[in-house]
């Protein structure tokens, strides 16, 4: 059934891909408070900020450096100086670990060369693990799913402790799921945030929690590290049974959520003594991600046209 707040959500992820809507936008006195509560800010500076005081408030961190849809080698292979240039001054100040990476393939080239994008994500992974860190490769639309997955598996040769994102609106994915519970694996379970056609992903919520309890089960039944990304409290509550049922110790899974999303409740798992990781963006371009927030919240979107109007 086709309901308003679909209709809504695929207008918004339409405009998400719109460069006139971006320019548009990010010409707009857009009040920085609306992009500020959910990107830490443009520098290397403000991300080590952020997630300094996230670390401070007892949370685990994992950056993301905005950018995504590169056709240009420059600027992948810039993408990638950005998060070596991260990796070193996390280092440096101290906050490797708790604080890990997280890349997107198509930053990173993979629209343009696969084997441009695997050399970018192995730099990368050196200089994480030079930092004593990780990286987790985030998971795109579905026509990438099968290209990032075996990406991930290259890069795990090497660096096996690369986390990868499954996504459980996908029909495919409870069978990738129980591919990738291994011993080591770090998965991370979301929803998914793209829009997709009904013959590969799920549409109604319920289906998508649904599935998204399915995976969660086989990933606590099996040997990896998964890491469950939703701030949605009835999911939360579902986890907390099934990592008792499982008798998942606290250090064999963690909770994460995104930044400027929900922070009270990620306090309130950290206190109760669960490993939280914050997703926290930083960089320039923003408006990709900032589209596919306000897709996933209307009341957010009411918020930012508000702002963008100067009200
Ligand atoms: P929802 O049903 O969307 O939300 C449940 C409740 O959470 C809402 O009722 C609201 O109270 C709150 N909430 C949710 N979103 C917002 C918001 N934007 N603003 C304010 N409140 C909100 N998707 C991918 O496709 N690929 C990825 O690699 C990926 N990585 C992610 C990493 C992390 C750490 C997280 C948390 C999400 C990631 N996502 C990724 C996004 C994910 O797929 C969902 O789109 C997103 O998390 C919203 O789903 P939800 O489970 O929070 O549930």
């Amino acid at each position: 059934m086709v309901t308003l707040e679909g209709m809504m959500r695929s207008a918004i992820l339409a405009a998400a891909r719109s460069p006139q809507l971006e320019q548009l936008v990010s010409a707009a006195p857009v009040s920085r408070s609306v992009v500020r509560r959910f990107v830490a800010g443009t520098t290397t500076e403000d991300a080590i900020d952020a997630s300094r005081a996230l670390v401070h408030d007892g949370l685990a961190v994992t950056l993301d450096f905005l950018g995504e849809d590169t056709e240009d080698a420059g600027q992948a292979r810039a993408a990638t100086e950005a998060y070596v240039e991260l990796l070193g001054a996390l280092g440096a100040a101290g906050l490797t670990p708790p604080t890990e990476v997280s890349v997107k393939l198509s930053a990173l080239g993979m629209l343009l060369d696969e084997k441009l994008a695997s050399d970018n994500v192995l730099a990368i992974c050196r200089a994480a693990d030079a930092a004593d860190t990780t990286v987790t490769i985030d998971m795109e639309d579905h026509t990438t799913t099968d290209a990032s997955l075996d990406l991930l598996l290259r890069v795990r040769k090497d660096f096996p402790e690369t986390g990868a994102v499954l996504q459980a609106y996908l029909r495919r994915t409870e069978a990738d799921c129980r591919d990738l519970a291994v011993a080591g694996s770090r998965i991370r379970l979301c929803k998914g945030a793209y829009d997709e056609p009904e013959s590969v992903a799920y549409q109604s919520d319920l289906e998508v929690s649904r599935s998204y309890v399915r995976c969660a089960n086989v990933l606590l039944a099996g040997g990896g590290y998964p890491m469950f990304a939703t701030h949605d409290p009835r999911l939360v509550a579902i986890l907390e049974d099934r990592v008792r049922w499982y008798d998942r110790p606290v250090d064999t899974f963690e909770f994460q959520m995104l930044y400027g999303v929900r922070p009270v409740e990620q306090r309130r798992l950290a206190e109760l003594g669960y490993a939280v990781r914050v997703y926290v963006p930083y960089g320039t371009q923003w408006y990709g991600y900032l589209m596919r927030r306000l897709a996933e919240r209307p009341a957010n979107t009411a918020l930012f046209l508000r702002a963008l109007v100067g009200r």
